[in-house]
């Protein structure tokens, strides 16, 4: 579960997506992308570090004042450009950045497929730009379009969209997984971290499970489970840039350590199946055949994942960080 930006304003856009992906590299990352609207999206993806992506990006034209932004931690499909976000739809006038987990994602690809979509990636998250494809040309509005197509969705989601026929507008949701809405003037940032957007506003909404937002230059609109006023719901945050990547602790220790919790929650969120008491990882069920034939496995770590390495009763190790089983 990685990082999410959407500027959406008078400013040109790139510059504030690639530095709110900057601040959002701590939380690690195995690709990155931005897209950004202006007439139409032009989507630059890449695997690998931000420089990867801040190189490729001068050989773009991205001007526009409305974009969304990501940095990817696979869950399902390899680390590479194709996999990275933004994904698009199969008309290009639709793209998504999402963070977490689609658990139903291959029957809704399927019938996705079976339905003529072409599919470019790897990932759960791909099936979401077709989603709102079919909904758009059915003739759904797209606010309405988005919420259609979460009602059938399973799983996790920190979602941001943007389209090229809606100029200036993100509609962007959440389900288990965070997102903020960052308020300026004239401009609206929404973001998975605060840290993100803190340079620019600290005005911010936090968006509760369940809802979806529709985020212009002139406002937002709110639906969701919570039906408290807008305003009601706006906070101030006190932190300065620097503090703001430590959530408000003194230092990083403090706030890893206290993190735990809700980092193991989203861990294991989407990857366990209480209900069978099994495990589910989606990203390997397209070799679990293969996985099956497997007979050694070899755990390499180094400091805590060296640890988390050694925790399987049973294990032996041979040397300090090559366990064999
Ligand atoms: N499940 C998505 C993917 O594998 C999103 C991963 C993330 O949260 O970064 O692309």
């Amino acid at each position: 579960m990685c990082g999410i930006i959407g500027y959406v304003g008078t400013k040109p856009a790139t510059p504030i997506l690639m530095e709110g992906l900057k601040r959002l590299e701590y939380r690690g990352y195995d690709s990155a992308g931005i897209c950004v609207q202006n007439g139409k999206l032009t989507t630059v993806r890449s695997e690998g570090k931000m420089v990867k992506l801040e190189e490729k990006i001068t050989k773009f034209e991205t001007r526009g004042t409305c974009g969304i932004a990501h940095t990817r931690w696979a869950t399902h499909g390899v680390p590479q450009e194709r996999n990275a976000h933004p994904h698009r739809d199969c008309t290009g006038r639709v793209a998504i950045v999402h963070n977490g987990i689609i658990e139903n994602y291959l029957e809704l690809k399927q019938e996705l497929v079976q339905d003529g979509h072409l599919f470019a990636s790897d990932t759960d998250s791909e099936v979401l730009a077709h989603l709102i494809e079919s909904e758009l040309a059915g003739g759904t509005a797209l606010f309405m379009g988005v919420k259609r197509v979460l009602s059938r969705v399973r799983g996790t989601y920190g979602l941001v969209v943007v389209t090229q026929d809606h100029p200036q507008t993100l509609i962007a949701a959440r389900m288990g997984s965070p997102l903020v809405v960052g308020i300026g003037q004239g401009e609206y940032f929404v973001a998975s971290d605060p840290s993100a957007i803190i340079a620019h506003t600290k005005e911010v909404l936090y968006l509760d499970d369940g809802e979806i937002v529709a985020v212009t230059s002139e406002g937002m609109s709110l639906d969701g489970v919570v039906q408290a006023p807008v305003k009601d719901r706006v906070s101030r945050i006190d932190w300065d840039v620097e503090e703001a990547t430590k959530a408000g602790h003194p230092h990083f220790m403090l706030k890893e350590i206290l993190e735990q919790p809700e980092v193991i929650e989203n861990s294991i969120r989407g990857r366990v199946d209480l209900l069978n008491g099994r495990c589910v990882l989606g990203g390997l069920e397209a070799v679990q055949d293969r996985l099956r034939e497997i007979d050694r496995i070899v755990i390499v770590g180094c400091g805590s994942a060296y640890y988390a390495g050694l925790y399987h009763p049973q294990l032996t190790y041979t040397h300090c960080s090559t366990i064999h089983w």
